[in-house]
């Protein structure tokens, strides 16, 4: 060991292994990995070693598509025998929507290029796994590149592919404190000390130890899960192949080949934290005691699927512990107020991520960013609400007994809820409203009557016709609309201006406007699609996505300029917008000085209270964005609502907003702009003031202005009279993948399912026909030309 490294992972797990074997892979050496045991010594070593291409999150599908196309690269430069066996995997559907559910997932597989898998019929699923029972399957995913590897083996192999390259591996040594000293970190080993640029925590089950040495308290806990293995199966010895990986979705198990046996594997409802605060320091290489009780049902299950268990006996049980976060997505990336510390931990599947977690983060650490959108993996998407101990352990227990279950798109989920409501919340419930959340925050959806129970469905929802008429009011008459659920950032200070001209592309706005700004990296990815606010009397605000608060707080920390200040007001500012053809008058009739032109913004007396007020909506109708302070909510509901009483006003959810602005084209966060995509392929563009000689990718921009974008985001109509796009299903021109959707809705004011897709540029014209798996079924589509309704936005300017 030697005294100074440019990073010490800590951990010997298959995530720590993998994060070491990738710096040194992109260049950096100087690399040392401390382990408390020896490798393995955490999850790694008992884990039944399944790898899966499939998730139904695309991200992460893409992640564990990459990890295994390394495994077999990795066992080669390290010439150890990972065990390797793709045999193939199969996912069955034994409930009518499952099948549905799948028959989209295959899909969305092949949008993000994952082609080696097909639909199966029940024949084909007895044929390759001779041992099932068919009995209830309706049909089945195939995937090529499923199986299950050694993972001791595995762990090895990345740990001595790394070595080959110039890390060092230091085992028997627990990292025992880590102080920050300015320019890097000393962290203090059993071994002695050791000064280093950077520390990564793959502490796995002592991650969160790992985290409270710094100073966080990391929304990630343990939870117990079972596998068993198998005697001999005398069907498995009559046959010349190994049974593929096979996941019984509605029977909670997951099995495969081990030897002439099985292992079968139970995501269980009936869930069980263990060592919510992290293992015990003492733990060793040890295992839980099988609790055969908690189990049992979906053991029954289990060994109706597979009748062979009925015949031979269980050789060997295995109950062992993993971390999950709330959302079961790894926890990576760099941490806003503690420099040069990383996260690579809370990682579930580390056979089947760790691969991509490492590459993620060594290009995050080495380039300072990564090559491919890592949000649904990046620590900003928690905030500090989110280390609560009930928050942890309700929504990481909800994550693991739903993680076979199927999450509709229409569907609420109760864990961690509700933490955070606008004060005028239950007002808003005695009068129908259902929630959502974002962020922790109750967000309106609809309003609808009291006996009204919405159906989880992949289909359009029979919530729909609450919708259509929320839709219809801000249409024709005016909608109220809470807007609480935003980030909104305060910038003062001497240097205020010169730091937004730089950090965003757009012009800034004159005083007493507001405008769409666009931020983007030096590689010219976007990183932000927010709205800029100049007050005229020195302060900018800068309103964003609530959920992406962390993440937009990182990135400005991370170009922080001189001479301003920044707050984020988003908890002392709620609000409501008022929008529609009657909203002029609405808001006349409160406060009769009220002329704002189109996207300006000012500060107004509304009845008692002092406002900000901006001209501007998302609905495509002429609108007013209206700021208050939290305690005011309440009255500024009741006091709108009274003044549209003659105008139509009606109360409205962000269901009726999303429908209203794809028929205005309008992109948003996590759909149409990602970190993946550019200004020039979004259209995002058009914000850019090109005559700036200085801003945040402008390099980038240009280049890419110059070169075209290979694909550019439309609109599309499209024949689907029962479902809309939920996003990344595939668009076909003749056959061909020319693209894919990244989100869609019903239009009702232009009587169409409507959806916004990236298509390469040759099939982007108004007019061109396509075609669009929705829910698995294809349908006939049409680019559009942008703007379906109000095309000119004569509604909104008026
Ligand atoms: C029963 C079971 C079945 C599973 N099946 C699968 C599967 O089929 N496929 C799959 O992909 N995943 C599976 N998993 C999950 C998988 O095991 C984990 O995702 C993976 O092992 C996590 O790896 P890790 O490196 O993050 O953590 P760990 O393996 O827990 O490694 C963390 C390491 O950090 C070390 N460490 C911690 N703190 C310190 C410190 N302060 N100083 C020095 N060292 C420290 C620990 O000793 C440990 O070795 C399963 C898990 C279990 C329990």
């Amino acid at each position: 060991m030697k005294d100074q490294y440019r990073v010490v992972v800590i951990g010997g797990g298959v995530v720590g292994a993998s994060v070491l074997y990738h710096l040194a892979k992109f260049g950096w050496t100087d690399v040392a990995l401390v382990e408390r045991n020896v490798l393995t010594a955490g999850s790694s070593w008992h884990a039944a070693g399944g790898i899966h291409a499939l998730n139904a999150d695309p991200n992460m599908a893409a992640l564990q598509a990459y990890t295994i196309d390394l495994l077999s690269e990795v066992e080669a430069e390290s010439g150890i025998d990972i065990g390797l066996h793709m045999t193939g995997g199969i996912t069955v559907a034994c409930d009518p929507n499952r099948w549905e559910w799948l028959q989209g997932a295959y899909r969305t597989f092949q949008t993000i290029g994952i082609d080696d898998c097909h639909l199966m019929g029940v024949d084909e699923i007895k044929e390759k796994c001779p041992i099932i029972s068919t009995d209830g399957i309706i049909g089945g995913l195939w995937a090529d590149r499923e199986g299950y590897v050694d993972t001791t083996g595995t762990v090895h192999a990345y740990a001595r592919a790394a070595k080959k390259r110039g890390a060092d591996i230091i085992e028997h040594n627990k990292v025992e404190e880590l102080h920050w000293k300015g320019d890097h970190w000393q962290v203090v080993t059993e071994k002695g000390t050791i000064r280093a640029e950077h520390v990564v925590n793959a502490g796995g089950l002592w991650a969160k130890q790992c985290g409270r040495m710094v100073g966080l308290d990391l929304p990630v806990s343990p939870l117990s899960h079972h596998y068993f293995l198998t005697e001999t199966i005398p069907e498995l010895e009559q046959i010349d192949f190994e049974v593929p990986m096979t996941v019984d979705l509605e029977g909670f198990t997951y099995m495969r080949q081990d030897k002439k046996g099985i292992l079968v594997g139970i995501y269980e409802v009936d869930h069980q934290h263990w060592m919510m605060d992290g293992a015990p320091w003492n733990y060793g290489i040890e295992l839980l005691q099988e609790d055969t009780d908690r189990i049992e049902n979906e053991l029954m299950m289990a060994f109706d699927r597979y009748p062979a268990l009925n015949d031979v006996g269980i050789s060997d049980w295995v109950n062992g512990a993993f971390t999950f976060s709330p959302d079961g997505n790894p926890l990576v990336g760099p941490v806003e107020s503690v420099p040069n510390y990383w996260l690579a931990c809370g990682v579930m599947a580390g056979f089947l991520q760790g691969g991509g977690v490492g590459k993620t983060l060594a290009e995050w650490m080495i380039h300072g960013d990564t090559e491919t959108d890592a949000w649904s993996m990046d620590i900003a998407r928690y905030g500090p609400q989110h280390s609560n101990r009930e928050y942890i352990k309700q929504t990481t227990g909800q994550f693991y007994s739903r993680r076979f279950v199927m999450t509709y798109p229409n569907e609420q989920l109760p864990a961690g809820r509700p933490l955070r409501m606008a004060p005028a919340h239950d007002a808003m419930t005695a009068a129908g409203c259902r929630w959502g959340q974002s962020w922790g925050l109750e967000t309106p959806l609809y309003f609808a009557p009291e006996d009204f129970v919405e159906t989880p469905s992949l289909n359009r929802s029979d919530a729909s016709p609450f919708v259509e008429a929320e839709c219809k009011a801000v249409r024709e008459a005016a909608g109220l609309l809470d807007i609480t659920g935003f980030s909104r950032f305060e910038v003062t200070g001497a240097g205020a201006e010169a730091w937004l001209d730089t950090l965003f592309a757009t012009k800034l706005p004159k005083p007493g406007r507001s405008r769409l700004a666009v931020m983007l990296s030096p590689e010219g990815k976007l990183k932000g699609d927010l709205t800029l606010f100049n007050w005229g009397d020195g302060t900018w605000w800068i309103m964003g996505s609530y959920y992406l608060r962390e993440w937009h707080k990182r990135w400005f920390a991370d170009h922080e300029g001189p001479d301003m200040i920044l707050r984020d007001i988003s908890d002392d500012v709620c609000g409501f917008s008022v929008a529609g053809p009657n909203a002029k008058a609405i808001m006349q009739s409160v406060q009769p000085d009220l002329e704002l032109p189109f996207m300006g913004c000012g500060t107004f007396d509304l009845g008692l209270l002092r406002c900000k007020v901006g001209r501007l909506s998302v609905t495509g109708e002429h609108g007013y964005e209206i700021h208050c302070r939290a305690n005011e909510h309440i009255a500024l509901r009741r006091m709108l609502l009274e003044a549209g009483a003659g105008h139509g006003l009606r109360e409205v959810g962000f269901n009726a907003l999303l429908s209203l602005r794809i028929e205005k084209s309008y992109g948003i966060w996590s759909a149409e702009f990602t970190q993946d995509r550019t200004a020039a392929m979004t259209g995002m563009d058009r914000w850019i003031d090109w005559q700036k000689p200085d801003f945040i990718g402008r390099d980038a921009a240009i280049k890419e202005r110059d070169d075209g974008p290979e694909q550019v985001l439309v609109t599309l109509g499209l024949d689907s009279p029962d479902a809309d796009c939920s996003g990344y299903e595939p668009v076909w021109s003749n056959g061909t993948r020319i693209g894919f959707t990244t989100s869609g809705a019903y239009g009702y004011t232009v009587g169409q399912s409507i959806a916004m897709a990236m298509v390469d540029r040759a099939y982007a014209e108004p007019g061109t026909e396509l075609t669009v798996h929705v829910v698995g079924i294809e349908r006939q589509a049409k680019v559009l030309a942008p703007s379906p309704y109000d095309p000119d936005g004569k509604a909104m300017r008026g």
